[in-house]
């Protein structure tokens, strides 16, 4: 094999692990949470915030109806228990058992309202739950298409790297060196095609002369245009 051919061939295994690194970075980017999965988590934790809320609310009221309960009837037991002597008296606490009633309406109401609240708490929070469940397992779905093909290339990568580096052992030393330098100034191509007279690179159309030299493959022939190394395909 001379020497153009084998830069050729590293050119082609760099690429190819150029393009293998760039997709990796990509995947690496996308492995993580994605927007519709993130608006969907968040509308789900609002509504279970909610509905949280709203059971609390629920709570307190029907602590504070029981309470009030429990004080009407104490008092009532009083009232009518016969050991009330003093007409005052009697009269103050028929007032005050009549004053909470009147509260315990109110808040009887208001218990009413909060778990009207609650049940559509609960509806909203269900139906946010499962467009969650559903944007989760979406996105669970794509996330192991994503680690999948990051496996795959992983492979791809080791076995393109081992290759480069039997090629490199086999290759003169000075000519890696020189391809190194070449392919940093480049933008990572330093090796060429050439198909039907033209750079496959550039595009410009080569010389019948450089096509000529390029062919000789005993030296390294170069594109007057981009300044690659020629290998004629
Ligand atoms: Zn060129």
């Amino acid at each position: 094999m001379s020497n153009v051919q084998q830069l050729y061939q590293l050119q082609q295994l760099d690429s190819k692990i150029d393009a293998t690194n760039r997709r990796l970075k990509e995947i690496a980017a996308n492995l993580v949470e994605t927007e519709v999965y993130k608006i969907a988590k968040s509308a789900r934790d609002a509504a279970e915030s909610a509905l949280r809320a709203c059971r609390a609310n629920t709570t307190d009221i029907d602590l504070d109806v029981k309470s009030l309960q429990q004080k009407i009837a104490k008092n009532e037991d009083r009232l009518y228990g016969g050991k009330l002597t003093n007409p005052k008296e009697a009269a103050s606490l028929q007032e005050e058992i009549a004053s909470t009633k009147r509260w315990l309406a109110k808040r009887e109401e208001d218990l009413l309202e909060a778990m009207i609240a609650q049940e559509e708490a609960e509806t909203t929070f269900a139906a946010r739950q499962s467009d969650f469940a559903t944007a989760e397992q979406q996105w669970q779905t794509e996330q192991a298409a994503l680690f999948a093909e990051k496996k795959a290339l992983e492979a791809t990568l080791t076995a393109l790297t081992a290759d480069r580096k039997s090629l490199i052992a086999r290759m003169d030393a000075a000519d890696v060196a020189h391809y190194r330098k070449l392919r940093a100034k480049k933008g990572g191509v330093a090796v060429t095609g050439v198909a039907d007279g033209n750079c496959l690179s550039c595009g410009v159309m080569l010389t019948h002369r450089i096509i000529q030299q390029a062919e000789d493959d005993s030296t390294l022939c170069y594109c007057e245009s981009c300044g690659r190394i020629l290998f004629i395909l």
